[in-house]
């Protein structure tokens, strides 16, 4: 049905594809307490897999789930499935938590009826050379006081589509997406740099939108490198005004922005040398 090479372990056996595990009574089909996070394994690393284990363990709890395994357990799962199943591709790595049951008062999961997944999908890595355009999204980031903004929860991601469809449907490849406040928050599913006069520059934290691991692994690698990166309020007319503009995720790792709304933009330096120094990081 369209999907790529997939095998996922649940309830302590691996399973070829994309077993079916929830009913009309799962409270995360009909209720939206999943949660999960996103690692690759590609050219041979698994860079910062320990992070997005543990990321994985936090969302659960902050949904009041309760997660079963501990990040060692996770690793090894992981490391297990790779090398049987695919040791040669590129592969997304995919730990869940939801909840089974109903809580108590219908609307909270029972966590105690909390179950776990991995699923490991083929998953190709971005070209080297590639690039997008980006426009300003009319949909924004929710607050922690309108939604659990502080997990990786398949709940808040509705709204993501809806920024990415939008964009899409104006003939854009993605989404720049603003917090209550009207600054920049992130992109559909990656954080969003931009470079001004040799410097780094990318929206602070503010509980709003995901603090990426892959963020701050390029935060850290840039610094180390000796680049100024500063962690600040950011509006959208400073994007519009950038020599550089580029993303980061575990999915595509870094990626420069071409083109953002009508403004043709060159893939500039710090986001080719960000590039580099995560894949020196990841293969050190
Ligand atoms: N923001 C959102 C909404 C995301 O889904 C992702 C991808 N997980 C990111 C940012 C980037 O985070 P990370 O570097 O941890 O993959």
């Amino acid at each position: 049905s369209g999907w790529s090479e997939t095998w996922t372990y649940v309830d302590g056996t691996w399973h070829a594809g994309n077993p079916p595990l929830m009913g009309p009574r799962t409270h995360a089909a009909w209720l939206g307490s999943s949660v999960f996070d996103g690692a690759r394994f590609f050219e041979g690393v698994m860079p910062d897999l320990d992070l997005h284990c543990r990321r994985v363990n936090d969302s659960a709890v902050a949904l009041g789930l309760k997660p079963t395994m501990n990040v060692g357990a996770m690793i090894e799962l992981t490391q297990e499935g790779v090398a049987r199943f695919a040791p040669g591709t590129a592969v997304y790595i995919k730990p869940m938590y939801w909840a089974e049951g109903d809580g108590p008062g219908v609307i909270l999961g029972d966590p105690d009826s909390t179950r776990f997944c991995l699923c490991l999908f083929e998953a190709a890595m971005a070209p080297k050379d590639a690039a997008m355009s980006v426009t300003l999204s009319p949909f924004r980031r929710p607050t922690l006081e309108t939604m659990p903004v502080n997990a990786k929860a398949g709940c808040l991601y509705p709204n993501n589509a809806r920024a990415m469809g939008e964009a899409k449907a104006r003939g854009f490849d993605n989404a720049v997406v603003l917090d209550m406040l009207g600054n920049v928050a992130e992109l559909t599913s990656a954080n969003i740099f931009m470079v001004r006069d040799g410097e780094v520059h990318t929206p602070v934290p503010n509980g709003t939108f995901l603090n990426g691991i892959t963020r701050q692994r390029v935060i850290a690698l840039l610094r180390k490198a000796g680049y100024a990166v500063h962690e600040r309020t950011l509006a959208y007319r400073e994007f519009l005004e950038a020599d550089e503009i580029f993303s980061t995720g575990n999915y595509s790792k870094v990626v420069p922005v071409k083109r953002i709304e009508s403004r043709d933009l060159q893939p500039g330096p710090v986001a080719a040398r960000a590039r580099e120094l995560y894949w020196d990081f990841a293969h050190a």
